[in-house]
C-alpha cells in the first residue's frame, strides 16, 4: 500500500468505518493522515444493544461516543461529524452536498478518497455517499483529481463489477480492526454475531478488503 499524501474517507454511519478499519490502521501506520467524516450519526440504528442501554434519545449521543472511541483505536485523529440525519441523505440535496465535498477536497487536497460504490452498496445512504462524492470530484479536472476506492457490499459484486482493483491483506492489523469494531458496543452483535479471532474462518474473512476504483467517463 503506497503512502499516500493525505487520506479521506467519507462514509455514512458510525461503524462505516470497521469495513475497511484494518486498511486504515496500515495508512496510518505507514505516516499517511487520515480524515474521516462520517456524515450521520446512525440514530436509526436498529439495535439499542444487548442487553439494551440505549434508547431513540440517547441513541445518536452513545454512537457518536462509539465512533469517536473507535476511530482512536484505528489510530484516525481528524473525525468530522457532518450531522446529516441517518437514512435521509438520499434526499438531501445532492449538488448541496457535492458542494461540501469539494469544498472539504480544497481544504485537505487528499490524494486518495474511500467511499461506497454507488449502486452496489446496498444502503440508500451508502450508495448516496457514494454518488455524491464522484459528483464533486468529477467537477475538479481529470489531472488534479483524487483517486477514488471504493466499498462494494453488493451481493454478486464480482459479476457486477469485475473483480476488485485492490485486495488488501490486513491480517497484521486485524486484531485492532476487531478492536475497533467492538468500540460499537450498541451494534456489535449485529456487526460480528458470534464470530471471534479464535476462528480461522472468521480471522480470514476480517483480514481481507477488497477495494474497487471508480473511472470516471474522461
Ligand atoms: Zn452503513
Amino acid at each position: 500500500m503506497e503512502r499516500q499524501l493525505h487520506i479521506v474517507v467519507l462514509l455514512p454511519h458510525p461503524d462505516d468505518e470497521g469495513i475497511i478499519a484494518g486498511t486504515l490502521a496500515r495508512h496510518i501506520h505507514n505516516g499517511t493522515p487520515v480524515t474521516y467524516v462520517c456524515l450521520t450519526l446512525g440514530e436509526m440504528g436498529r439495535n439499542m444493544g444487548n442487553p439494551p442501554f440505549a434508547n431513540r434519545v440517547t441513541l445518536p449521543m452513545i454512537r457518536k461516543q462509539e465512533l469517536e472511541e473507535a476511530c482512536r483505536r484505528i489510530g484516525i485523529q481528524d473525525v468530522r461529524m457532518w450531522g446529516y440525519h441517518d437514512k435521509t441523505i438520499e434526499f438531501e440535496d445532492q449538488e448541496k452536498l457535492a458542494d461540501r465535498i469539494e469544498r472539504l477536497i480544497s481544504e485537505l487536497e487528499p490524494s486518495l478518497i474511500y467511499t461506497f460504490y454507488p449502486g452496489y452498496s446496498v444502503h440508500p445512504d451508502h450508495d448516496a455517499t457514494g454518488a455524491a462524492v464522484v459528483r464533486a470530484v468529477e467537477r475538479i479536472p481529470a489531472h488534479k483529481r483524487p483517486a477514488v476506492h471504493c466499498i462494494a457490499i453488493a451481493t454478486g459484486r464480482e459479476k457486477l463489477l469485475g473483480q476488485p482493483d485492490a485486495v488488501h491483506d490486513v491480517s497484521e492489523h486485524v486484531e485492532q480492526k476487531i478492536h475497533a469494531i467492538h468500540a460499537h458496543q450498541s451494534q456489535v452483535q449485529h456487526l460480528l454475531g458470534n464470530g471471534t479471532l479464535d476462528d480461522p474462518a472468521f480471522r480470514a474473512k476480517y483480514s481481507r478488503e477488497p477495494f474497487w476504483e471508480y473511472r470516471f467517463n474522461d
